[in-house]
């Protein structure tokens, strides 16, 4: 049995590594030069080193994502980024504070601020419905006062990467109360050490390879036969993959990549829309204030929202960062180093230089509900945005793999 898994993002390393461990045969077909999708690290020039195209950070309750570098014996590619105080800065009145990561999540949320105790009851109305299904975060949870402040909107934005006033209240309830299940730690974030491809990447295609399992770069799939409710083939680049019996398709792509590749009768997701991040790299190896820097300080109240340090290089996230998309990279460098030089005391510091990655489309915009299976036998879908019930993260494309290589062999 050939499982073909189109895509080799987290969600197709994933799948294509559970289904080789499994005992299936197992060939990823990528349309890129390289894997990690949304996900990815590559050499840049400018700064002279391989750089991420965006600080991805990784939670404590994000069981899935850690077992899964876990198993590969990459976990310890991913730190904490903070052990027990994670700092955060008002950028306008220069106000400092920090939570307490190493905590039960809950209670270090209900810890926070005062009158956070509300924060237990939205949760639990979020994910038992009670809340209206419109409601926004703004609207939930506005009234909250300083914790709203210093503490949801961050969180909000970082995870559902959409702004408080659209963010789906009901989405961001399903996180708290996962949060609060986590345990010890569960609000602890993770980033890579280096890079993502040493920490999630590189791990997952050798170990995909020393399984007996091909990865082809530069081979995207272009189509899909079919034979009424069945897929009969997948047109690669590379060639006609035909599937026969006991074989299977894993679509690991985001929705935007199948617009055009489904066969009639199949849904489909619920949108293609995207929402954007901006993450700019700065070389600050030689700026002295620099160095006591925290390697991941949140912010608000600036064009920046998070600051992670790594290896001399800064590298400052603005998640919800549509409207950014139209300025030019210079002009975001500059806001953002006005940004960091107020965070971290450097007046008058020279801009250093610096790489801007605009991600236009660096997550779905609502969670699909979709997959593992669709209409057709032999599709299978894994990705991110697949999760009916989280937004779209390494933690959901992690999960959604698992889950569709899983379901291989049965009904196929
Ligand atoms: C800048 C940035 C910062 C982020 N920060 C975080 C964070 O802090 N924490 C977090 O959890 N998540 C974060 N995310 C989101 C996270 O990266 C994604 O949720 C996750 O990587 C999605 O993985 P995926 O495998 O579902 O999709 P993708 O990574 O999009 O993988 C799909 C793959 O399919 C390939 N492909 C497309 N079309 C075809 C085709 N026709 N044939 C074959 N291959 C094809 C693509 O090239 C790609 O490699 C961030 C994303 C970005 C962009």
């Amino acid at each position: 049995m050939t499982v073909h898994v189109a895509g080799a993002g987290l969600a197709g390393l994933a799948a294509a590594l559970t289904a080789a461990r499994a005992g299936h045969q197992v060939v990823v077909h990528e349309a890129a030069g390289l894997a990690g999708g949304r996900c990815r690290s590559f050499f840049d020039p400018t700064l002279g080193r391989v750089i991420d195209n965006g600080t991805h950070v990784v939670l404590g309750a994000n069981r899935a994502a850690l077992g899964f570098l876990g198993a590969m014996g990459g976990g310890e590619a991913m730190v904490p980024a903070a052990s027990r105080d994670l700092p955060f800065v008002d950028l306008a009145s220069g106000a400092t504070w920090s939570v307490d990561v190493a905590g039960r999540g809950i209670s270090t949320l209900m810890k926070a601020a005062p009158g956070a105790t509300a924060l237990a009851g939205l949760a639990v109305a979020g994910i038992t419905g009670l809340m209206a299904p419109g409601l926004t975060v703004a609207a939930a949870y506005g009234h909250l006062g300083a914790l709203y402040e210093r503490l949801i909107v961050p969180l909000s934005t970082a995870v559902i990467n959409c702004p408080p006033s659209a963010a789906p209240a009901s989405l961001l309830a399903r996180v708290i109360a996962k949060l609060g299940r986590g345990g010890r730690g569960a609000l602890r974030p993770f980033v890579a050490g280096t890079n993502l491809a040493e920490a999630f990447v590189g791990p997952a295609l050798g170990a995909i390879e020393a399984l007996g399992g091909e990865v082809r770069f530069h081979d995207p799939l272009a189509a899909i036969e079919t034979a009424g409710q069945v897929a009969r083939a997948a047109i690669f680049r590379s060639g006609r993959a035909p599937l026969g019996p006991g074989d299977a398709l894993v679509l690991a792509l985001p929705p935007w990549a199948l617009a055009g590749l489904l066969p009639r009768g199949e849904k489909g997701p619920p949108s293609h829309r995207a929402r954007a991040i901006v993450c700019t790299h700065f070389a600050v190896e030689g700026v002295p204030g620099m160095r006591q820097a925290a390697r991941l300080t949140g912010c608000i109240n600036g064009t920046a929202q998070w600051f992670a340090v790594t290896d001399g290089v800064l590298s400052v996230t603005v998640s919800a960062a549509d409207r950014w998309m139209t300025h030019g990279a210079d002009d975001i460098a500059a806001r953002l180093w006005r940004d960091a030089s107020t965070a971290f005391h450097l007046p008058g510091a020279p801009l250093p230089p610096y790489r801007v990655i605009k991600e236009r489309r660096a997550t779905a915009s609502v969670p699909g509900g979709f997959g593992p299976r669709g209409e057709i036998a032999k599709l299978f879908y894994a990705g991110g945005w697949t999760s009916a019930r989280y937004p779209d993260t390494i933690e959901a494309a992690v999960s959604s793999g698992i889950r569709a290589a899983r379901c291989l062999g049965s009904a196929n």
